[in-house]
């Protein structure tokens, strides 16, 4: 891809825009794109280039997810609605042709890559219900100031804000590391200012760690990855890529979203809007509770992948009403008229609790809290579905505030430990 209208080969120390940026390393890359670590001059932060292949068609994109980007950018201010946000952009011509560069600011690693570290196990609940209230701040905003469908939320679009910075990377600096601030409160609660704290306490027992693990192993390519470093702190995370964004009364796509997060409406072809955002949430925030994906569909012998994906979809969640399976465009292809499944018959309609407690082992309780949170956001019928707003006042987010033998913070962790026998302690997990 890297030929006249495709990607821009970066070297490290490379500049951009007459000198301002300075490519560090890579970061990432999609289909249109390369990420850089740059190091901007003029604020002497860190930022994330993302640099657009060169042909009209990718520049065409990258000009619509500036747009967005700009919107986005401009509606918050104060930078607490958890997006990503745009610094800058410019056009950089190179042998391939003119590449539009957009300049992000630089965020940590993806919910994906949370997801790996935890060796696909699963998050422990309250890390889950952090990360969601960060999601839903962020489709709050989008959906209902302005306007705005993501149409492609997972977690590898979704990245940790806490990261250490790389200016002060303890490895290469041999420096205590200082943490980025994270930006904004917007769930009240633990002031920025004790999260500060307890990010560099946290970091300098990782860094300590890891330079111990260092020279035992004789020191070869182990880098802090920040993710493992925040047990037990508040992770927060925003949202990125707005490459596939539109405004709901001006959608741009028939067929939307990746593959495992995509709503039934997507498939059937009945229209969508803010809902299918929300569906995608749930799955992502089913995946970061259980460590795997809820849904991978595959074609089989005598149907399609959509298919299977429908099946699988009222094997978790129970049959679709007949009035949406007939409703969409595409219906007929999969669907006959009493709302049965063509080519796939005999389904076991289940519920979403009873999948975590028999695929996953979550224990009754877990199984019901979480079923009771997801199942109304996976409602076959869009318009049912919570919006970003009601999810958030949701009991399951907000369970600090209850009686409800949670474990509130750190510091009342060791209070238990000190005055409670070990039994009473596995309770409270
Ligand atoms: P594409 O639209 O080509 O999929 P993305 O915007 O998703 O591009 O970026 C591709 C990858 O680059 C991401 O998955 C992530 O690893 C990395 N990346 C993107 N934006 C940032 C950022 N602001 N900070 C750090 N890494 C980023
Ligand atoms: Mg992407």
């Amino acid at each position: 891809s890297y030929r006249k209208g495709g990607y821009h080969a970066v070297r490290i120390g490379d500049s951009f825009a007459g000198g301002r940026y300075i490519a560090q390393q890579k970061l990432g890359w999609g289909q249109f794109s390369t990420v850089w670590l740059a190091y901007d001059t003029q604020s002497s932060k860190y930022v994330a280039l993302k640099i657009q292949k060169s042909s009209p068609q990718f520049a065409q994109a990258a000009l619509h997810e500036i747009e967005i980007l700009s919107a986005v950018t401009a509606g918050d201010p104060s930078n607490i609605k958890c997006v990503v946000h745009l610094v800058d952009h410019f056009k950089h011509a190179g042998p391939n042709g003119q590449h539009l560069c957009m300049v992000l600011e630089f965020l940590g690693d993806s919910l994906l890559r949370l997801i790996k570290y935890n060796r696909y196990k699963g998050l422990e609940f309250n890390k889950v219900r952090e990360i969601c209230k960060c999601i839903l701040t962020s489709l709050d905003y989008l959906h209902g100031e302005l306007g705005l469908i993501h149409t492609d939320l997972k977690p590898e679009n979704i990245l940790l804000c806490t990261t250490i910075n790389p200016s002060k990377d303890p490895i290469r600096s041999g420096m205590t590391p200082t943490l980025e601030r994270p930006e904004g409160n917007a769930n009240g609660g633990i002031s920025i200012s004790t999260i500060e704290k307890k990010l560099k306490q946290r970091a300098r027992r990782a860094v300590a760690k890891i330079s111990e693990r260092r020279v035992s192993m004789g020191g070869v390519g182990m880098v802090p990855k920040p993710a493992r470093c925040l047990d037990g702190i508040d992770l927060r995370c925003k949202v990125v890529d707005f490459g596939n964004a539109c405004w709901a009364d001006r959608p741009i796509a028939e067929e939307i979203q990746t593959r495992q997060y995509r709503a039934p409406e997507v498939i059937l072809q009945s229209g969508y809007s803010f809902a299918a955002d929300m569906w995608s949430f749930a799955c992502t925030a089913f995946e970061l509770a259980t460590g795997e994906m809820m849904f991978t569909p595959k074609t089989g012998q005598g149907f399609s992948e959509d298919e299977d994906h429908l099946a699988m979809m009222m094997e978790f969640l129970g049959k679709m009403p007949r009035k949406i399976a007939t409703g969409g465009a595409r219906s007929k292809d999969y669907f006959d008229r009493y709302g049965d499944l063509k080519r796939i018959r005999r389904l076991k309609y289940g519920s979403l609790d009873r999948l975590l407690i028999e695929k996953y082992k979550f224990s009754d309780a877990d199984a019901r809290e979480l079923a009771d949170f997801l199942s109304p956001i996976l409602n076959f019928e869009p318009e049912k579905r919570p919006t970003a707003r009601q999810c958030l006042q949701h009991p399951w987010l907000n369970i600090e505030n209850q009686t409800h033998g949670e474990v509130k913070s750190e510091s009342s962790v060791e209070k238990v430990n000190v005055g409670m026998s070990n039994l009473q302690i596995k309770l409270h997990k």
